[in-house]
C-alpha cells in the first residue's frame, strides 16, 4: 500500500529467479529496489524458488546491517510471490566503473578492495558466507561521489554457519574454484573467491582439465605479460590467499592488516602508488564477461519461448512454461 511502482520507473534487472524494479515510496518519495521472487507452486515445478530459500535470504539480510552491504527495508509476501524492498543501489557494477577508466593505480583499487573486505569480514563475523561473490554482485551506491561506496548484493545463495558445521559445494568456474570443492572436501571461510575479483587466474591452463589440475596441485605463476605492473606486495597478498589448506589462508581481518592494504612504511606506500592495474587486460576481461552474460540471457529467453510454444493450450502463463517439463520429470 505504501509503495508505488509504475511502468515509467525503470526495471533494474532480471535475475535468475525474479525481477528487480525501482519502486517509489508514496509517503516520502524515497526510491527503493523491489526484488520480486516467484515462489515455486509445487515440488514438480521448475519455476520459482522454495519459500524456505527466500526466507533464508531474508534472514541473512536482516542479520547484515553494514555500510558495504545492501540493506533490506521491508518484506511483502503472498502465496505466489515475495517482494524484498531493498536499498536502491544506483551506481552500477564496480567492474564497469573501473573498465571505463584509462588508468588505475593499485592504491585506487585498494580503496575498493578494503570496502569489499570490510563487508565480507562483517558477514563472516556473523557466521554468514555469501557463496556468490562475483563482479555482478559488487555494486557502487553512487558512482559520481568523490569516494564511491561499495555495496555487496544478492544473498540468494548465502548461508549461515554454525561453528564446526560442514558445507560442501559442487559449483564454480574452473579457474576460480577452490581445491576443496574439486576434492569434495568441506568448505571453509571462502576467501578464495577474492581471486575471482582480480579478473585473471594464475591457474589458467590451455583446457579446463589442465586448469583444474593446476588448482589441485597449486601450480600457478604470475605471467609477466599480465602481472608486470603488479607490485610485489600485491603478489604476496594473492599468494597468501592461494594456499591449499583453507585454514592457512588469510581471513578477512588478516587481509585488512596486510601491508598491501594497510602499508606500514613510506616505501610500501610509494610502492603501491607506483604500481597499477593492467587496464588492457581488465577491459578485455570485462568485455568477455558482459558478452557471456548476454549470451546466457539470450539462451534463457529462447528456452522460455520454446517452452511457451509447447504449452500454449494452458490458460495459466506459469503452467505454460512448466507443464512440458513436468511431464518429463514425473
Ligand atoms: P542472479 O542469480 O541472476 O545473479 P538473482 O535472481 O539472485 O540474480 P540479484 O542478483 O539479487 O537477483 O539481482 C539481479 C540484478 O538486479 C543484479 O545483478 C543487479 O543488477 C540488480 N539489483 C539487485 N539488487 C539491486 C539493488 N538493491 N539496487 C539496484 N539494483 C539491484
Amino acid at each position: 500500500r505504501n509503495f508505488f511502482s509504475s511502468s515509467s520507473v525503470p526495471e533494474l534487472k532480471n535475475g535468475h529467479f525474479g525481477q528487480v524494479r525501482e519502486l517509489l515510496e508514496r509517503a516520502s518519495g524515497t526510491r527503493w529496489a523491489g526484488k520480486f521472487l516467484k515462489i515455486r507452486r509445487s515440488s514438480c515445478s521448475r519455476l520459482g524458488l522454495d519459500r524456505s530459500s527466500v526466507e533464508r535470504e531474508v534472514e541473512v539480510l536482516q542479520a547484515l546491517q553494514h555500510p558495504n552491504i545492501m540493506a533490506l527495508r521491508h518484506v511483502f509476501e503472498s502465496r505466489a510471490e515475495v517482494v524484498l524492498i531493498l536499498e536502491l543501489i544506483s551506481g552500477g557494477e564496480l567492474f564497469d566503473f573501473i573498465a571505463d577508466k584509462e588508468n588505475l593505480l593499485e592504491s585506487e583499487a585498494i580503496v575498493f578492495m578494503e570496502q569489499i573486505l570490510e563487508g565480507v569480514g562483517f558477514m563472516h563475523s556473523k557466521h554468514i558466507a555469501h557463496f556468490d561473490l562475483k563482479p555482478e554482485n559488487i555494486m557502487l551506491s553512487d558512482k559520481e561521489a568523490p569516494k564511491p561506496n561499495i555495496k555487496l548484493i544478492d544473498f540468494g545463495l548465502a548461508h549461515r554457519f554454525l561453528p564446526g558445521e560442514e558445507y560442501r559445494s559442487m559449483g564454480g568456474t574452473p579457474q576460480y574454484i577452490p581445491p576443496e570443492v574439486i576434492n569434495h572436501e568441506p568448505l571453509s571461510t571462502p576467501f578464495y573467491s577474492l581471486l575471482r575479483l582480480s579478473g585473471l587466474s594464475p591457474f589458467q591452463g590451455e583446457t579446463n582439465e589442465e586448469t583444474l589440475r593446476n588448482v589441485v596441485a597449486m601450480n600457478y605463476k604470475f605471467d609477466e605479460r599480465y602481472f608486470s605492473t603488479t607490485s610485489n606486495m600485491a603478489k604476496d597478498f594473492i599468494q597468501k590467499l592461494l594456499v591449499k589448506n583453507p585454514n592457512d589462508r588469510l581471513t578477512a581481518e588478516e587481509c585488512l592488516n596486510h601491508p598491501w592494504i594497510k602499508p606500514l612504511t613510506r616505501k610500501q606506500v610509494a610502492n603501491r602508488n607506483r604500481s597499477s592495474i593492467n587496464m588492457k587486460n581488465f577491459k578485455k576481461f570485462n568485455a568477455r564477461r558482459k558478452w557471456k552474460m548476454s549470451y546466457n540471457m539470450v539462451w534463457v529467453c529462447n528456452r522460455l519461448c520454446r517452452l511457451r510454444l509447447l504449452g500454449k493450450s494452458s490458460t495459466d502463463p506459469d503452467e505454460e512454461l512448466v507443464r512440458p517439463l513436468c511431464k518429463h520429470t514425473v
